[in-house]
């Protein structure tokens, strides 16, 4: 990493032994003697995301696909994120579908721009749509459909305390935002996903 403004691991470090102190306890104890180590790393995995870049697992494309022109639908993608306010983990799952228009993306490649965007720091609604225009932009399918649901722990372990709550967001594009047909079809292709 040469990003001139990322602060060096020692730093990270520092930063995870002053919180540590700040909730009142005492970071040079044995039990907590390596957890900022233990923090920076776990962050190499909460924060992969942006190692990544979402489009390049867009680009592959399939095309025979011996015309294959319905819906192709991935439900419920977990997936886990934080919660860009709090820092706070955001569980959820995705649902992915579009209407090809003679290209096709391996199914694996939807699971992983869903991760790429998750792996960051993240506000829900803009993670849709993340996901949303990255399909329509890359692929240029002939319409695209996100749906999220997900529970934030910002908001279940702290704050208002209200367990069992989601929030779904959902962002459609071209006939999926054009069609009721083609929207509804999508719908009930994740409804079963979303009854658990
Ligand atoms: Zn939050």
């Amino acid at each position: 990493m040469t990003d001139p403004i990322r602060p060096s691991r020692e730093d990270a470090e520092a930063a995870v032994r002053t919180l540590l102190q700040w909730a009142g306890d005492d970071p040079t104890r044995e039990g907590l003697l390596d957890t900022p180590k233990r923090v920076v790393k776990a962050y190499g995995d909460w924060f992969a995301g942006y190692e990544s870049n979402p489009r390049e697992y867009l680009e592959r494309t399939f095309q025979e696909v011996a015309g294959y022109d319905e819906l192709i639908v991935l439900r419920d993608i977990e997936f886990e994120s934080h919660c860009e306010h709090h820092m706070a983990p955001i569980i959820g799952r995705a649902h992915v579908g579009y209407l090809p228009a003679g290209k096709v993306v391996g199914i694996s490649k939807l699971a992983r721009v869903v991760e790429s965007f998750a792996r960051r720091f993240q506000v829900q609604e803009k993670m849709t749509a993340q996901i949303a225009d990255s399909i329509y932009d890359v692929l240029q399918p002939l319409g695209v459909g996100v749906v999220i649901e997900a529970s934030h722990e910002c908001m279940t372990t702290r704050g208002v305390h209200k367990r069992g709550v989601s929030m779904v967001t959902s962002k459609m594009l071209g006939t999926f935002r054009e069609d009721a047909r083609t929207r509804s079809e999508f719908l009930d292709f994740i409804k079963d996903g979303r009854a658990r």
